[in-house]
């Protein structure tokens, strides 16, 4: 059993080694991590600079790892096509500093790990403990996380899916369950920019962003954290709104320059 394991915090963070103690002892890992913390990059890859990765010993109760001066796509692709040079069984991103809940898919370096794994056809589950106070126990989530990943590698998923787990802060006995959830997109952030002044009094500003306290669903990946069950969000790769397109296959589309088909203009004469 081969893993990939990666993280948007970076190779020195907390939540990737405890997750590494938890596998070593049944799997092979390797550690393939951003140098530094890399949160809210989303699937970003590196293309204008060198991609430098170095191998280093981070020393007992961590181990040896690659550590990529790039983000955790980087991480992910140089890692399966370079490091091992083969598709591991399983790739890891995780576990996160953070919950990745609801949009904020969208931005998290954790979930492009585990979706930059999924489009390479590998098994790929993204790992986050929702909770920021220290200090955190990331064993609950650890053991959680070694028995998904084992479940996983026994079923395996369908294509271009993969998993998304938020695991709430608190003790293994206080966890109230496991919930298989969907995406609780109705969460928003109310984004405000401080406006700051430089010394040179030249004004920046600095994004803010306060999740909405609201009402959410239970069946949601938020309603599920909030009630202190683990949730477990099978994401899709395709992003193409079925629904819409149906529609817009009923639409005329004319092509630019050309009279539509409908009688609409009729030349430019
Ligand atoms: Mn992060």
């Amino acid at each position: 059993m081969l893993i990939l394991l990666t993280n948007d915090d970076g190779v020195r963070a907390e939540g990737i080694w405890a997750l590494y103690r938890e596998l070593a002892s049944w799997a092979e890992v390797t550690v393939v991590a951003p140098d530094v913390e890399r949160s809210a990059t989303g699937h970003a890859l590196t293309i204008d600079l060198p991609l430098r990765a170095e191998r280093v010993d981070l020393g007992p109760g961590r181990g040896p790892a690659w550590e990529v001066r790039g983000t955790p796509a980087d991480c992910v692709k140089l890692g399966v096509r370079t490091v091992l040079n083969r598709a591991p069984d399983l790739v890891l991103s995780g576990i996160n500093r953070g919950s990745n809940l609801g949009v904020d898919v969208f931005y998290s370096g954790t979930v492009s790990g585990a979706i930059e794994g999924a489009l390479l056809g590998i098994p790929s589950v993204a790992l986050s403990l929702a909770g920021r106070n220290d200090p955190l126990d990331y064993r609950p989530a650890a053991r959680f996380a070694r028995w998904l990943a084992a479940r996983v590698v026994e079923r395996g998923l369908p294509s271009a899916c993969l998993l998304n787990v938020n695991v709430p802060a608190v003790t293994e006995s206080e966890l109230a369950g496991v919930a298989v959830t969907r995406l609780g997109l109705n969460r928003s952030y109310r984004d405000s920019f401080e406006r700051r002044l430089d010394p040179r009094r030249r004004a920046y500003y600095w994004l803010v962003s306060q999740p909405e306290e609201g009402d959410w669903e239970a069946d949601t990946d938020i309603g599920a954290v909030r009630s202190r069950r683990i949730s477990v969000t099978p994401l899709h790769i395709d992003l193409t709104c079925h629904r819409l397109r149906q529609e817009l296959s009923t639409w005329d589309w004319p092509l630019p320059g050309r009279a539509g088909d409908r009688g609409e203009g009729g030349g430019d004469g």
